[in-house]
């Protein structure tokens, strides 16, 4: 399989540290409010990068945190006279239901940051020991010139960064850290403000720094070298610069093989954020689409390539989900039905010949850095020969075995239910749709034909499709 790595701008071959083994760490999210949708593409993304190596047979630990200490879940817990504890626990449930709504599978594990103060503060330790930190009035910074290969990731000339940065030298005092031995240096620990949660550490009460978070969360549960490090082309600079800066200081290894960063999903041409203002949430985008066509959507572009948000968009993504439903429905159906016929010669050759071709372009979209624009497309003409190659007299056991191809690929690893969620109807509904099918039965055997056909477009308006079928009559939603 080939990956975009970041740090090489280049596709590269991937080759896990252990053979049959892949440790991926993504950055997750800050939980003081709903995720929005933006949030959700490196969920689904990486997630189905997760399913792509394990339909390949890699055993892999996918370790994702969520940041449950920052200023923004503070400023909301001053706002709503809450422990901050209590919205980032009720923020994580809620990324949690949204995150089973879209398929994103749990990681194997779940850091939280405010469960891992220990080992931060012992990474701290390590890098004043190393020289590569100093406390200044209960602050520790990172001292960003003790390490050479700074800007290595984002690519940039440390020496740009400090001219910039001396610009910026009053907006520093604001903030109250001027009092750094250098413009570039960023924090490591910051000391406890009136109202904030703090933990006890060798420099007095505080907290840790969001980038050491990361570094100490994907050591402790990954390793001190990640196959794959991942999560949104934003946080390239600072935030994953900062992470290789200390986690490489205190280690002394290289701290990920592979950078992977998903570009943003954009609304009207511009970055969605909740700080722009311009976004959805999950929660509300849910309410009107099936999460099934979002995890679609998302999908149906690779995730290196800008995504712009729109309601046609979105509506397309559903018109071409329904198309596979469709296939797979019709698949099920003969399956279901046991006919018990042998598998004929034709059929036998469709699956030994035709279907490894398509198994195989799939691998080679997913195998070209995770295309799954083009891993659908193969989807896509897997259906359109399935609808082709299939019809009532087909044998049951043969269209089990496309129904399973299609399940694998479109199911299993883009984790795209390929099976409709049945709606739940009361049995008042029910026996009403019963009683009319019943009703034009009748009309039929009386030839009223223009009864039996009002009865029809009744239940068309009640959104129920008739299929006539030599079993009898078949109903559906529409
Ligand atoms: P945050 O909660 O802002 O730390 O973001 C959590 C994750 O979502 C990070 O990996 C971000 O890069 C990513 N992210 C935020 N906004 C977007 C967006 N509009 N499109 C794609 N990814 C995003
Ligand atoms: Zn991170």
């Amino acid at each position: 399989m080939k990956i975009y790595n970041t740090k090489t701008r280049r596709k590269e071959e991937f080759k896990p540290i252990h053979e049959g083994k892949v440790g991926i760490y993504v950055c997750g999210p800050t939980v003081y409010d709903y995720i929005h949708i933006g949030n959700a593409r490196p969920m689904i993304v990486f997630d189905t990068l997760r399913r792509y190596f394990e339909h390949k047979g890699y055993e892999v630990n996918y370790v994702t945190n969520f940041t449950d200490v920052d200023d923004k879940i503070i400023k909301r817990s001053i706002e709503e006279n809450v422990p901050a504890s209590e919205v980032s626990e009720k923020y994580i449930a809620e990324c949690k239901k949204d995150m089973e709504a879209l398929n994103v599978r749990p990681a194997t594990v779940h850091p939280q940051a405010t469960k891992e103060i220990p080992e931060m503060i012992d990474m701290v330790k390590t890098l004043i020991d190393k020289d590569h930190a100093y406390e200044k009035n209960g602050t520790v910074y990172f001292k960003v010139r003790s390490f050479a290969p700074y800007g290595k990731l984002s690519h940039k000339n440390i020496d740009d960064l400090e001219s910039g940065h001396r610009a910026e030298a009053h907006a520093l005092k604001v903030t109250g850290e001027d009092e750094k031995e250098d413009s570039l240096d960023f924090v490591l620990w910051k000391p406890k403000k009136e109202g904030e949660p703090s933990w006890k550490s060798p420099w007095g009460e505080g907290r840790p720094g969001w980038h050491l978070e990361c570094s100490c969360m994907s050591k402790k549960y990954v390793g001190d070298t990640l196959d794959i490090h991942a999560g949104g082309e934003d946080l390239i600079f600072p935030h994953h610069e900062n992470e290789i800066a200390q986690s490489e200081a205190a280690n002394d290894c290289e701290f990920a093989n592979y950078w992977m960063h998903n570009a943003f999903l954009r609304i009207n041409g511009d970055k969605m954020s909740k700080s722009l203002g311009n976004f959805f949430t999950v929660r509300d985008i849910c309410q009107q689409y099936d999460p099934q066509v979002i995890r679609f959507f998302m999908l149906s572009a690779q995730y290196r390539t800008p995504l712009n948000f729109s309601q046609d968009l979105i509506e397309d993504a559903s018109k071409g989900l329904d198309r596979i439903l469709n296939g797979a429905e019709k698949l099920k159906e003969i399956a279901d039905k046991k006919n018990g016929k042998f598998i004929t010669d034709d059929e036998q050759k469709i699956l030994e010949e035709e279907m490894p071709k398509f198994i195989e372009r799939f691998d080679e979209a997913m195998d070209d850095d995770l295309n799954t624009a083009d891993a659908i497309s193969v989807i896509f003409e897997l259906v359109r020969f399935t609808n082709a190659n299939t019809d009532e007299n087909s044998s049951s056991d043969y269209a089990d075995c496309l129904y399973k191809i299609l399940f694998e690929l479109c199911d299993k690893v883009l984790g795209i239910h390929i099976e409709r969620k049945a709606v739940e109807m009361d049995s008042d509904e029910v026996s009403e749709i019963e009683a009319l099918i019943a009703e034009r039965t009748a009309a039929k055997k009386e030839k009223n034909f223009a009864k039996a056909d009002e009865i029809r477009a009744k239940l068309l308006d009640m959104g129920i499709i008739l299929e006539d079928t030599r079993e009898g009559v078949k109903w559906k939603r529409a």
